[in-house]
């Protein structure tokens, strides 16, 4: 009896695993556009004829997701998205914090230890995922199923990064600084060869002198080309065409712009149709994981802002440049052979015109924090009581914190100084917050927290105001407003099946959804499974 028994349990577990031999996708495909806003979708759904049009159409497509905390910028939403995991628990809270240790403000992916690996002109910085706190999805299949190639790639190195995680065969950014494609030592010892061989056969540099143009008539888009507020990158007006001529030939004016138009999404994607023929995923008998970081509409929102002729176009180009990726796959690995994951790291807000909103100087806030501490607890001969002021993060100066835990009556005078200056709704201070308290702001800024990377002050913009430096124009993102939470969550290919679902969604279950579909462990994730 025991005996028939251990047999026909071996036998279904025999079964089971060859049911998920045949049915776990052979590519996971994670692709992440920077700034797409959730409305963005329904807003330009009249142009939509490529792969907008697919994912909706076709896709499990989730309308109510929100990303659940404060800090909504690139590095978490990335991370997040890779990780399967929120800032709290993965520590990317921002795209750089203040380090106690060295004194300054060191980058999300900044690793001296990991030299950045150049495709070109030399480099000089160093990045890695170390600083990631758990592992990726892409980490855990490269884990539990050996032979898996994990590919990445964006113009940003915290995007490629983040959804690679912390290795992979091929992780590849563009450093705006050396006008190069990079890597680090973090993946490879020297340039990867199928990487180097795309960039050589098809130099970015040609786009030098070409101009971004209206991909339709003029008559077509909803926007106007005037938009008001827009902080174009110079040379450029605030209307088409946008030429991108660098000075003599590969200037940083070159690269600055390039990475501010169409042309540049469109190089990657050929850049990822290069890769998925030459490391064959999802062409073998294992599951590979690709990631891509479409990072333009977030140079060109950033600019021009989210009611700009130009964020349509970007999106109706990508929009055909999506369509090319899915027909890639469709013709190499087969529909049913992988599944496509498509968020955004993040929104943005409107521009702030009057009398809607406005923008809060980081360089106001510092003084503020400085003259009110000063008035209570006297002038510093040297220093200050502000180490750092950035966005929503504040670092004080060390004891600062403790002495205005231990007197509550210079805290509140504190509070009422930050609070008067316009926009400012909220002043939290880190020994405060709390992932499980009732009051979703204090929930919210708890879920970004991360003791050693975030500030010892959080402070909550009012809706429609965002932290800038002094000069800044254009618009940003960053807080807990639903403009900037509110992202799409859509799943296509792999058999998943077409649905419209309006149940609450976070990025944060994407990875764990992919997990289930591939048969990985996720230890460490705290968004759940999207599908049964
Ligand atoms: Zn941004």
């Amino acid at each position: 009896m025991r005996r028939s028994l251990v047999l026909l349990t071996v036998v279904i577990a025999i079964a089971v695993l060859h049911l998920h031999a045949q049915t776990a996708p052979r590519l996971i495909v994670v692709l992440v556009v920077d700034q797409l806003r959730a409305d963005y979708l329904q807003t330009f759904e009249r142009h939509w004829r490529g792969g907008f049009r697919s994912l909706l159409d076709e896709g499990l497509v989730f309308e109510n997701a929100r990303y659940p905390y404060l800090g909504t910028v690139t590095c978490a939403g990335h991370s997040t998205i890779g990780t399967g995991t929120l800032p709290h628990t993965h520590g990317m809270t921002n795209n750089a914090w203040w380090d106690r240790a060295s004194r300054r403000v060191v980058g999300c992916t900044a690793d001296p230890d990991s030299p950045d690996i150049t495709y070109g002109r030399p480099v000089r910085l160093g990045n890695s995922g170390r600083a990631i706190l758990v592992p990726t999805l892409a980490d855990e299949l490269r884990a539990q199923k050996p032979g898996s190639r994990v590919v990445a790639i964006s113009l940003k190195a915290r995007s490629a990064i983040g959804l690679a995680g912390h290795g992979g065969d091929a992780v590849v950014w563009f450093d705006d600084a050396a006008g190069s494609f990079a890597t680090s030592k973090a993946y490879a010892q020297e340039p990867v060869p199928a990487v180097k061989a795309f960039i050589t056969d098809h130099p970015f540099e040609r786009d030098n002198g070409r101009a971004w143009e209206l991909s339709a008539p003029a008559n077509t888009y909803l926007m106007r080309d005037a938009g008001v507020g827009e902080r174009p990158p110079a040379p450029w007006s605030g209307l088409f065409p946008h030429p991108i001529a660098g000075r003599n030939g590969d200037d940083a004016q070159f690269f600055n712009l390039w990475q501010a138009t169409p042309l540049a999404d469109a190089y990657l994607e050929k850049m990822a149709e290069s890769l998925i023929d030459s490391f064959a995923l999802g062409q073998r008998d294992t599951t590979d994981f690709l990631g891509i970081g479409f990072s333009t509409l977030d140079e060109v929102g950033h600019s021009f802002g989210p009611e700009s002729r130009e964020i349509e176009d970007i999106l109706r180009q990508l929009d055909v440049t999506l369509q090319r990726l899915i027909a890639h796959l469709d013709a190499k690995v087969g529909r049913s052979g992988y599944v496509l994951a498509l968020s955004a790291d993040h929104g943005v807000a409107p521009i702030a015109v009057a009398p809607r909103g406005g923008r809060i100087a980081n360089e106001d806030v510092r003084e503020r924090i400085n003259e009110t501490l000063s008035d209570q607890f006297g002038a510093l001969a040297q220093g200050s009581y502000v180490e750092s002021a950035s966005f929503t993060d504040v670092f004080l100066a060390p004891d600062v914190l403790d002495r205005l835990v231990r007197t509550p009556a210079t805290m509140a005078a504190l509070e009422r100084a930050l609070k008067a200056i316009p926009g400012i709704e909220r002043v939290l201070r880190a020994d405060q917050l709390s992932d499980v308290s009732s009051d979703p702001v204090v929930r919210s800024a708890s879920l970004s927290y991360r003791a050693g990377r975030s500030g010892d002050l959080i402070l909550v913009p009012r809706k429609y105001w965002y932290f800038s430096g002094r000069n800044g124009g254009g618009t940003t993102h960053g807080t807990l407003h639903d403009y900037d939470q509110h992202v799409p969550v859509i799943f296509f290919g792999g058999g998943v099946g077409h649905r419209r679902d309006r149940s609450a969604a976070t990025p944060a279950d994407i990875a764990p959804t992919l997990a289930h579909l591939t048969g990985i462990r996720l230890s460490k994730a705290e968004g759940r499974s999207l599908v049964k």
